[in-house]
């Protein structure tokens, strides 16, 4: 908002930055892009809340087994989402654990057999109803970095800053082979993981709703030859331009 008024003959303008919710960045991008280490990192240089909705999705998909919950039945799954709460709280190693209906599942979300099968879940309507509203609620107040595959096009469409990062097949296979956190991509061939990949690429950017795409406004980051502190300063550097300090709500 700006404002002029008159002093005699000289005109005195003031310019004033009004914002409701305290900044979003949102980090979409394909398997093994990065986002989660270069999210927890900028979450963490930026005093920001740290949003994997990833993991909410692979929560669900844990109970939808272990509960043999038959997720084809929209009715029934649309009340059955009633009673479900997805929490995170952060651990004794200053990371986040996540709990689903107060199990805590951080570890037996990333194995493959989960991967295998999170994105038919994550193709339901109502799941992806139910989850958006509570990554909404998350991000009310705004102040957070959330990473996914739809927060710039559909979680967050006013997110301050939206970045598509990405990077090729290749590099994505030989990132997710060494991952410690995914415990069986360890034991996979290169081969057969980036096959692996190739499916959830095509399953996440393939579906009806909120498929996988880059957000208009969104900024790309080819990540391949990049260090991870490489594209955490640039995603800094663009954070820090677009959001002047003056706007930030404490
Ligand atoms: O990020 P991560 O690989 O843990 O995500 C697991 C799966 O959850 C994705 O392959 C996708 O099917 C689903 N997902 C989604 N929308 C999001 C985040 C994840 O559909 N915002």
């Amino acid at each position: 908002m700006a404002g002029a008024i008159r002093c005699g003959e000289t005109r005195l303008i003031d310019h004033v930055f009004l914002m409701k919710r305290r900044p979003i960045i949102a980090i979409d991008g394909p398997a093994g892009s990065g986002k989660s280490t270069v999210t927890k990192l900028i979450a963490k240089k930026l005093k920001l809340l740290y949003l994997d909705t990833g993991a909410m999705y692979r929560a669900l998909s844990w109970l939808m087994i272990k509960e043999s919950i038959d997720y084809k039945k929209e009715k029934k799954l649309k009340n059955i989402l009633k009673n479900i709460s997805i929490v995170f709280k952060s651990n004794t190693n200053s990371h986040q654990d996540v709990y689903i209906n107060d199990y805590c599942v951080t570890e037996e979300i990333r194995t493959q057999k989960i991967s295998s099968i999170v994105s038919k879940i994550s193709s339901i309507k109502e799941v992806r109803k139910f989850l958006v509203e509570e990554q909404r609620k998350i991000g009310e107040s705004g102040g957070l970095v959330a990473e996914g595959r739809d927060i710039g096009t559909t979680v967050f469409p006013n997110a301050e800053l939206k970045i598509f990062l990405t990077a090729s097949i290749d590099e994505r296979a030989k990132r997710r082979k060494s991952d410690k956190n995914s415990k069986d991509s360890q034991e996979i061939d290169l081969h057969t993981l980036k096959e692996l990949i190739k499916k959830r690429d095509f399953e996440d950017s393939s579906r009806e709703i909120s498929p996988l795409i880059k957000a208009n406004d969104a900024i790309e980051i080819i990540t391949d030859g990049h260090t991870i502190n490489e594209v955490v300063d640039k995603i800094i550097d663009l954070y820090n331009d677009k959001i002047p300090k003056e706007t930030e709500i404490k």
